[in-house]
């Protein structure tokens, strides 16, 4: 028998948006275990906005795990919150609230800034470092940085190795700004997979000191960008079957569905969607081909191909929880006929 150390993470019950938790148990089992072998476990709920002081239990449900290659025999273990019977999702577990993701494949781009000592990362203690230009993809201390390039190596090994489909990394505009993608076939598996990538970069960057900002202006109404996390998605309707008509359908009940978009998009979304900077104003609806000034962009290819592939949504921001903008994109998509 090996003694596992079991790292149990969940949302918890803040808002807008929730922040991970993540508490250790050791169990021993005869080899790395199996989703079913990981128990429900217990938390103090009063303590994480999820129940009151009197009656405090919550239920942690392993939903899916990863092996963690910084922990001697470690396992990252990916729970919903449940009520206290163990079945019922309690009402902050969004998880619970995606619809079924059968065929569904999500693409987020997440961005972000490291920031140190309440500044990002490579800015002067006063006043700003050069404006934007040379940043995005940029190579050489004064562009990239030489810690935060060290750290988000070290972060891409560290979800190779958990089994993450990361699919890349890139500086980007802003100086002391980054992106990682998470792609997954299954709603739930990508947005699964984007926090527990998240966790890694918090946990990882404890060590260098550094925090990771993901508000989507930390620099407020300047030149400098703001930070989303972009949307790509597709069904297997939109990938097998598509065309002009169901685009143009689909795209209308986007149109229609604004608000409920925006609420789930992630918190002062408004400050970032303005429409200059890469964006779209966030209270007007648009779609373009190949236009990063759109709402939804829609790639060249998707066009080409008879309108079928994925689409992006750039409104989505960098505080965004993934399950959350999955399930609303899916419950859109699903008020579309099909026939
Ligand atoms: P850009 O920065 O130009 O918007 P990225 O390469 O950063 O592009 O991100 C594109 C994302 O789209 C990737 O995460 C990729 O996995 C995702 N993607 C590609 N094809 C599909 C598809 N069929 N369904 C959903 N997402 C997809
Ligand atoms: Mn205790
Ligand atoms: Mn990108
Ligand atoms: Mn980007
Ligand atoms: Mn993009």
């Amino acid at each position: 028998m090996t003694k596992y150390k079991l790292e149990y993470l969940w949302l918890d019950g803040y808002t807008p948006v929730p922040n991970l938790r993540g508490k250790t148990q050791i169990k021993e089992f005869e080899s790395f275990p199996t989703l079913e072998q990981l128990p429900i476990w217990g938390f103090d709920g009063s303590s994480t906005k999820q129940a009151e002081g009197g009656s405090s239990d919550c239920m942690l449900k392993p939903v899916r795990h990863f092996p963690d290659s910084t922990r001697k025999n470690g396992v990252l273990v990916m729970c919903e919150v449940m009520m206290p019977d163990g079945v019922t999702p309690h009402a902050s577990n969004k998880r619970a609230t995606i619809l079924d993701d059968e065929g569904a494949w999500f693409g987020f781009e997440q961005e972000y800034f490291f920031y140190k000592n309440g500044r990002p990362l490579g800015f002067p203690e006063t006043g700003y470092p050069a404006p934007q230009g040379p940043y995005y993809c940029g190579v050489g201390y004064s562009e990239s940085g030489s810690i935060a390039r060290k750290i988000v190596e070290e972060h891409l090994d560290l979800c190779l190795d958990a089994g993450i489909n990361h699919e890349g990394i890139n500086a980007e505009v802003a100086k002391g700004q980054w992106e990682f993608q998470i792609f997954g076939k299954g709603s739930k598996k990508a947005a699964d997979e984007m926090w527990v990538a998240r966790y890694l970069l918090q946990r990882l960057c404890e060590k260098y000191e550094i925090d990771v900002e993901y508000h989507c202006k930390p620099l407020g109404d300047t030149d400098w960008n703001g930070s989303g996390m972009h949307c790509n998605f597709s069904t297997a309707f939109l990938r097998e079957t598509g065309g002009k008509a169901y685009f143009e359908a689909l795209m209308a009940a986007f149109e229609k569905n604004l608000e409920d978009h925006i609420a789930v998009y992630g918190p002062d979304n408004h400050l970032r969607l303005t429409g200059k900077h890469e964006t779209a104003p966030w209270n007007k609806f648009s779609y373009g081909v190949a236009d990063r000034g759109a709402s939804i962009r829609v790639p060249h290819s998707f066009i080409k191909n008879d309108y079928k592939g994925y689409l992006e949504d750039r409104r989505p921001n960098s505080q965004g929880d993934p399950y959350q903008i999955a399930s609303q994109v899916l419950k859109t998509i699903s008020s579309v006929p099909t026939e």
